[in-house]
């Protein structure tokens, strides 16, 4: 592959300067954009509406990168998929797609393991590998579309990694996914979950993007936070609460707090009004998501337990839902697959 340009993972106009470059009309670009991102071609020889010439000019001088599934797992209950993809330097990402009443979730991941080291999260013990390509973040998506024949409604940024850390190639794969031409996922159902990357959240607003922006909060005491979250340290609740309330007065949309909800640690009564209070002072919704065991020493609460959090966590002030998940019986981990599914 070397010298030669992976053709996914390019927006329309680098695809037509590359068609350019290689002395190709214009309009070709626009017939190879549809065939990777539209019709989820896996090589040129897929092609048929270009020439042969063409195709083997391509060949000569272009490639198309692609996932290799290593293995998929199938939670029986709620029939969740977990994949584990091979990237084409041999290491491992996952991805996750979900099924709710009326949607087809894919939960993406963004890096080759993370840097933020969030206690409870299995992706933290493998450290940071590198960031993933855009790519290479695409191809999660058009891959499961394919090979799994199912037309995704809805996007989250909360597999593997911190999307912040990766931030030029997550908005990239995110405007990519949402392109009429590609997949037409609108960007108010794309959601990039953060871990609470403070200057990457103010650039993210000042941005002006459509995609819904969430914040992993679980806590709701600084001391907590950063026993959870070590980034806590640097970016406290406090500054992430005001950053919240800039977000949505500027761009009139709520960030959601995500709150991974951990026995013993973050469900008592107390944290439920502290929490509760906060969305309703920054203009917030809540999402609690009870954990879904790893192979940390953290529990799930029980179901009473979650239920009395739930209880004096209240609707009356906040936007507040409760996300189970479909992926007990698959380990699934790290962002704990906080999607809704109604
Ligand atoms: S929960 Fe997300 S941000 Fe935290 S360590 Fe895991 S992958 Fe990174």
């Amino acid at each position: 592959m070397k010298n030669k340009q992976n053709l996914k993972g390019l927006t329309l106009p680098q695809l037509e300067e590359f068609f350019l470059k290689i002395g190709e009309k214009r309009f070709r670009a626009e017939q190879v954009f549809l065939w990777i991102y539209n019709k989820k071609a896996k090589s040129f020889d897929e092609m048929t509406n270009l020439s042969k010439a063409t195709r083997e000019k391509l060949k000569e001088l272009a490639y198309i990168e692609n996932l290799e599934i290593a293995q998929v797992q199938v939670d029986s209950e709620s029939n969740t998929h977990k994949f584990l993809f091979q990237l084409i330097d041999g290491k491992k990402i996952e991805s996750v797609l979900l099924f709710g009443n009326k949607r087809k979730t894919v939960c993406i991941s963004s890096q080759v393991g993370c840097a933020v080291d969030c206690g409870f999260c299995a992706t933290a013990q493998m450290g940071l590998f590198r960031n993933l390509t855009v790519s290479e973040i695409i191809d999660q998506l058009l891959t499961i579309e394919r090979d799994f024949e199912v037309k995704v409604t809805n996007i989250v940024f909360m597999g593997m990694g911190e999307p912040f850390h990766n931030y030029e190639n997550v908005i990239e794969s995110a405007k990519l996914m949402s392109d009429e031409k590609v997949t037409g996922i609108s960007q108010r159902k794309i959601t990039i979950s953060t871990s609470g990357v403070l200057p990457k959240i103010r650039r993210f607003t000042d941005e002006n993007h459509n995609f819904k922006l969430a914040i992993s909060l679980n806590a709701t005491d600084n001391e907590t936070r950063t026993k959870l979250m070590p980034l806590n340290a640097k970016w406290p609740i406090e500054a992430l609460l005001e950053e919240s309330k800039f977000y949505s007065e500027k761009n009139r949309n709520k960030i959601t707090l995500e709150y991974v909800l951990l026995e013993g640690i973050n469900d008592s009564i107390e944290d439920a009004k502290r929490f509760s209070k906060w969305c309703a002072e920054y203009n917030c919704k809540a999402n609690v998501i009870p954990y879904n065991p790893t192979n940390s020493d953290y529990k799930r609460p029980s179901k009473e337990k979650i239920e009395r959090f739930m209880a004096a966590l209240g609707d009356k002030y906040a936007s507040v839902t409760l996300r189970d998940t479909g992926g007990k019986g698959i380990k699934a981990a790290c962002g704990q697959l906080a999607v809704e599914q109604d």
